[in-house]
């Protein structure tokens, strides 16, 4: 139990507890520095042990960092200490569930706004290769201008144990927003998943009431497999008609997010809202690390307002990354200098392979690639005190223009190495470099 008043990290103080989830306490913060308001997400590490993160998830968590945009709830920093995982995130309202409550149903062009918000932030992180896989009214948080926001995107890999081990039922209450084919347990697609989601989402703004509804569990699995739902008769047919393509059990005839953006429902009013609400919203500045925005570092062929804030220190996401099983106790030894470090690059993976090639022959190092250069040996000639110099260089593709780079040191004399790193390797790599991930802070106390 976190302690009123109590400082987080020397940075935050924690305030009031906001609400609580399945894994994780939220709790009001104040950054000590500016009085700025934040939510600090709690979560024991114990509890997500289990969950056996994904490489993949791991990335998407790091991703996440950096997607800044008006409707996607900011994730400003994570820190960590031997038992507790800290996700410092942006200060909103009350979900938009307590809106339902207090209103019954939302008026037509209202849940049309929320869900245009919705969707243009489910796209976004899409484009990211960050899937939301748990979207539901408790992560769609409203702004001070009512403004939607969605919480949660990339961190729902945390509680993913929740679908995998039966706990769906017991402890997370209703599967009501869940696609049919995660519900059935096949390897699903995380981006047909979200769409079903949101569907659920629209029709409960619409209606008041869920589409899929029912005290027998099985009865319930069984309506949301076959889509057996019923509009009220206040839906328009356009509604309808979108409904029936987004509520498709069959996650590959579902319709896309491109189409749903050129539905004629979905498009009504887009163009002048969007507008009115780029101008009334001045570039905001993102909390700690140095702010970038620059529309050029990133290809993503969208009229939506995206900004991208540049880390530079992102300690904690670099925690996660490199954490098995979130195991942090080998980060408290004092290491300044890590022999595994990595950078994001939005080239193509021919010129991230071409760069490092020519930076191991400048270097003098020898490559030997395998996986047409997605993995790299570059390696030593002269043998050292530890043997000759290897380093393991591996990259990932987050998407077809985002890509993640692991540089490793396997084996050889770390000094020379990190040397040779800090001299050499990282300032020639400059040009195909996006960001590279943060070093981790070492005073990191528990409170
Ligand atoms: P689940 O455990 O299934 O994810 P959840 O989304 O409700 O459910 P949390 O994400 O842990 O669980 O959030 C708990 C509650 O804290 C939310 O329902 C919301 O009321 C509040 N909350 C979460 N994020 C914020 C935020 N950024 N600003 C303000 N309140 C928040
Ligand atoms: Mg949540």
């Amino acid at each position: 139990m976190e302690k009123k008043g109590s400082i987080l990290m020397g940075k935050y103080e924690l305030g009031r507890l906001l609400g609580q989830g399945t894994f994780a306490k939220v709790y009001y913060g104040i950054l000590l520095k500016t009085g700025q308001s934040v939510a600090i997400k709690v979560i024991d590490k114990d509890k997500v042990l289990k969950a056996g993160l994904t490489n993949q998830t791991k990335r998407e968590i790091s991703v996440m960092g950096m997607v800044k945009h008006n409707n996607v709830m900011e994730l400003y920093e994570v820190m960590a200490t031997k038992t507790k995982i800290y996700f410092v995130m942006e200060y909103a309202f009350p979900p938009l569930e307590k809106v339902f409550l207090a209103k019954g149903r939302l008026k037509e062009d209202s849940a049309r706004k929320y869900f245009q918000q919705l969707i243009t932030a489910v796209d976004i992180c899409h484009s990211r290769g960050v899937y939301h896989r748990d979207l539901k009214p408790e992560n769609l948080l409203l702004d001070e201008n009512g403004d939607l926001k969605v919480s949660d995107f990339g961190l729902s890999a945390l509680t993913e144990s929740k679908h995998q081990d039966g706990l769906l039922h017991t402890v997370c209450g209703t599967p009501a927003y869940i696609a049919p084919e995660v519900i059935s347990r096949r390897g699903y697609d995380g981006s047909k998943a979200d769409i079903w989601s949101c569907g659920v989402i629209l029709f409960v703004m619409l209606a008041g009431h869920l589409p899929f509804k029912d005290s027998n569990l099985a009865e319930m699995y069984r309506k949301i497999s076959l889509a057996e739902y019923k509009c009220p008769n206040w839906f328009p047919p356009e509604v309808r008609k979108l409904l029936s393509w987004i509520l498709d059990p069959n996650p590959y005839t579902r319709i896309s997010i491109a189409k749903i953006m050129k539905n004629s429902w979905f498009r009504k009013g887009l163009k002048s809202r969007q507008a009115r609400t780029k101008a009334e919203d001045p570039e905001k500045v993102p909390l700690d690390f140095g702010s970038i925005s620059d529309s050029s570092r990133n290809n993503i062929p969208t009229d939506m307002k995206l900004e991208v804030a540049k880390p530079t220190n992102l300690n904690a996401f670099d925690i996660i990354s490199h954490s098995t099983g979130f195991d942090l106790s080998g980060l408290f030894v004092s290491n300044d200098q890590k022999d595994e470090v990595q950078f994001t690059s939005t080239k193509p993976v021919s010129a991230i392979i071409s760069k490092l090639e020519d930076v191991a022959r400048n270097l003098k190092l020898k490559v030997k690639k395998k996986d047409q250069g997605w993995f790299m040996r570059l390696e030593g000639t002269n043998k050292g005190i530890n043997g000759i110099l290897s380093i393991d260089v591996e990259i990932f593709e987050i998407t077809s223009s985002f890509h993640l780079v692991e540089v490793k040191k396997s084996s050889g004399d770390s000094v020379y190495y990190q040397k040779m790193l800090r001299q050499d390797i990282r300032p020639a790599l400059r040009e195909i470099v996006w960001a590279w991930l943060g070093e981790l802070q070492q005073d990191q106390k528990e409170i």
